[in-house]
């Protein structure tokens, strides 16, 4: 019997909501009171260390040992305040997730006896016992110690009982073995190069941040048949499950009021990320059934991305304390909505300029067609690395499926800017401009901000579309870190911004008058780059035959997106522009290949084990019963009437039958397939492998079990079904 479905199914029928009690005060009252800011520190540190603290965030200056022993000591205190017994250096290693190994203050004083102890070496640097985070190879073959080093970009904050000092984790020869120490990189590559193209427009220009604001999808599934789903619980997503007879044709969960379970969670979750000075703003049901998203308020982009590793750990906590598990995986049920994670990007200047949006005259609106062009021209040269900076294992179910942007990487510019620009191209030429040809030029770019007023046109099948006064990258996966998507799209930008400003400068050495030599290199880049414009439907046929009549690349297996990491387009974005060294950049990409072998390997041992311990028994029992049935029958009836009743119920069997030895012989040879991959040493020949000969069993097993549910008597099929992962509540 099914007891542990019916059981899981029993107690979620039982749950009521639980009700979070709403805090006494307004949200400005406690926001960020878990975060040691620039307000606390005003409080906690001494003059000297606050502004030692401030020169290093804006102006990247070291800060002495002194110093810093002053700084532990002020953060300390406050932590202590807020509960703190333990600190720890947080890190997003590249693995899932982040990684933390807590310590507490707990010292010896000078007398033997117990004091709080935090001093500056402990703030700045740690060496975790980091030999078991992937690292490509870089620790093995130069030196076993990773450290992390404080990132002062990114303020400390409590969770629970400790104090979580953000860092980079970096090997001892200093190559990165994180996410963070690229982003940091690319972050100060687009700064210094966008701050040069700015001193064209404006001389008072010296920053050029990026934003990035992320919307969070995710899925809410109760606990009790979440355990029951050992796929889920193992791999993040169903491995097996016939689609429900009803889902999300009607989209009444999207257009609904967001159950009141969800609700609570969300409402518990807003408090826990605004005491964490984590500006949650927004909250709603998504288009698949116990599908929701969350979005905060956009922020520079290294906080901001800090901001969403913590509140997915924040998410999982607070589920728990309401019954659920989040699921962040891009595809958890196969036919059904998948999850991503929008990142609205946009690069902001120290004068408080948007980059991305339309100025207020005709020269803020050159420098924004500038910024627009050259953006167009770095993902149309960089497609292919974009496309690996997010094609990951579980990202790839999602990318390509019929309700999710292609793996196609193109651009949306929305009717008027795209005409707008169609237009500068004819009227810009390589002569010299008479007066009024300029003053026509100036005026038509004069015009943006009325016509983007009425660009209501809002497409959401682009991978990367402009909405007015930002870029939305929509292919970023919900379960991935944004920093790899960031840090390929920054580099990328820096190069070309670079490129723009040598090819501009070399115009104007030849006599040619600033502004011409601007307009025609931006007519050259729109005309270069045209192709990877698409306003139409992204997610048709039509688009994909288009995309390659254009020469567009469109690739969705992960090894081979992983590989054009290593492409000459690639390695001049990201080692030109410094970001990474070739040798990072090739253990990067190992790191990357074998976590998609090791996924496809866990997926296929989960299905291997739950098809023969679960799926194979209970269909033999089902059919054992109708044996048992058919025999009886035959001693009931006489055989001409038995032959007529017995039919149907023979053919049943049969068809199990089928079901059962193909399961059987394909997760055999599944199994074989995995042996002869596994003695494959080289991590890019075994990632292939895995590609081509193990994950194929996956969706051909999975359509034999997929027959059989619908098939087997309904009280005797052990995992929760799709109709109860995602309708019961
Ligand atoms: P949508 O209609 O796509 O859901 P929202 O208004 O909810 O858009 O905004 C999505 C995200 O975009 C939010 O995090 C918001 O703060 C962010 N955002 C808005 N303007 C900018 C900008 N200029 N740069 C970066 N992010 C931005
Ligand atoms: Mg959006």
């Amino acid at each position: 019997m099914a007891t542990l479905r019916f059981q899981a199914l029993a107690d979620v029928m039982k749950r009521a909501p639980k009700m979070v009690s709403l805090p006494s005060l307004k949200v400005s009252d406690y926001y960020g009171e878990m975060v040691f800011d620039k307000e606390a520190m005003a409080k906690y540190l001494s003059k000297e260390a606050y502004k030692a603290v401030i020169s290093a965030m804006e102006k990247n200056q070291p800060i002495d040992r002194k110093v810093a022993d002053s700084i532990a000591s002020g953060m300390k205190a406050w932590a202590v305040e807020r509960g703190a017994t333990h600190y720890t250096h947080w890190f997003q290693p590249l693995t899932d997730g982040t990684a933390e190994k807590h310590d507490g203050f707990i010292d010896f004083g000078d007398n033997g006896n117990i004091i709080e102890a935090f001093s500056g070496k402990l703030l700045a640097q740690q060496e975790p016992d980091a030999s078991s985070f992937p690292s490509g190879g870089i620790r093995q073959t130069f030196e076993a110690r990773g450290y992390t080093a404080w990132d002062v970009s990114s303020p400390a904050f409590v969770v629970g009982t400790t104090l979580c000092v953000p860092t980079v984790f970096i090997s001892y020869t200093g190559e990165a073995l994180d996410y963070k120490t690229p982003l940091l990189k690319a972050l100060a590559a687009v700064d210094k190069a966008a701050v040069g193209v700015c001193q064209y427009f404006d001389k008072n220009v010296t920053k050029v941040h990026a934003n990035l604001g992320w919307e969070q999808e995710y899925f809410l599934i109760d606990t009790a048949l979440y355990q029951a789903r050992p796929d889920l619980v193992l791999t993040g997503r169903t491995l097996m499950g016939h689609s429900s007879s009803k889902d999300q044709q009607l989209d009444d969960h999207y257009f609904g009021s967001i159950p009141e379970r969800a609700s609570q969670f969300m409402i518990e979750l807003e408090i826990e990320a605004h005491k964490l000075g984590i500006p949650v703003k927004t909250r709603h049901n998504e288009v698949a059934p116990n599908q929701f998203e969350v979005a905060p308020i956009f922020e520079e982009a290294n906080l901001a991305n800090d901001h969403n590793q913590l509140i997915m750990d924040v998410m999982k906590r607070v589920a728990r304390h309401h019954n659920f598990e989040i699921l962040f995986h891009e595809k958890p049920f196969a036919g059904i909505n998948g999850s991503g994670k929008h990142n609205n990007w946009s690069l902001g200047t120290n004068t408080g300029v948007n980059l991305l949006a339309p100025g207020k005259n005709p020269k803020g609106n050159l420098q924004f067609l500038t910024f627009l062009t050259n953006v167009m021209a770095a993902v149309y040269k960089n497609q292919d690395l974009l496309r690996a900076s997010i094609l990951t294992t579980s990202n790839s179910h999602r990318l390509g499926a019929n309700e999710a942007p292609p793996a196609i990487i193109s651009i949306f510019l929305g009717s008027q800017i795209s005409s707008m620009l169609q237009n500068l191209a004819e009227k810009i030429t390589d002569q010299k401009m008479t007066p009024e040809e300029k003053t026509a030029l100036k005026l038509g770019i004069g015009r943006i901000p009325e016509i983007l007023l009425d660009n209501t046109d809002r497409n959401r099948t682009s991978p990367f579309a402009f909405t007015g006064n930002r870029f939305e990258f929509r292919a970023v996966g919900s379960s991935s870190n944004n920093a790899a998507a960031l840090t390929a799209l920054n580099a990328a930008l820096a190069v070309q911004l670079n490129e723009f400003k040598a090819d501009v400068d070399a115009l104007i050495a030849k006599g040619v008058k600033k502004d011409e030599a601007i307009f025609q290199m931006i007519k050259k880049l729109y005309l270069e780059s045209k192709a990877v414009h698409f306003d139409g439907d992204g997610y048709s046929q039509e688009w994909v035959e288009e995309a390659a009549r254009r020469g567009l690349t469109n690739i969705t297996s992960v090894p081979e997106s992983l590989m054009k990491y290593l492409d000459p387009a690639s390695k001049k974005s990201l080692v030109e522009s410094g970001v990474m060294t070739e040798k990072e950049l090739e253990a990067r990409v190992e790191v990357e290949l074998e976590k998609y072998t090791m996924k496809i390997q866990i997926e296929a041992r989960v299905l291997g084990d739950l098809a023969i311990n679960h799926i194979v028994p209970t269909a033999i029992r089902y059919q054992t019963s109708l044996i048992s049935n058919v025999q009886g029958m035959r001693d009931l009836f006489p055989e001409g009437e038995y032959n007529e009743l017995a039919g149907a119920r023979l053919e049943l069997i049969k068809e199990i039958s089928g079901h059962i030895s193909s399961i059987k012989s394909k997760v055999h040879d599944m199994i074989e397939a995995r042996k002869e991959c596994n003695v494959i040493e080289d991590a890019k020949d075994k990632a292939f492998a895995y590609e081509q000969k193990v994950r194929p069993f996956l969706e051909d097993i999975r359509s034999h079990i997929d027959k059989l549910e619908l098939i087997v008597d309904d009280e005797m099929w052990p995992l929760p079904k799709y109709r109860e992962l995602l309708f019961t509540r």
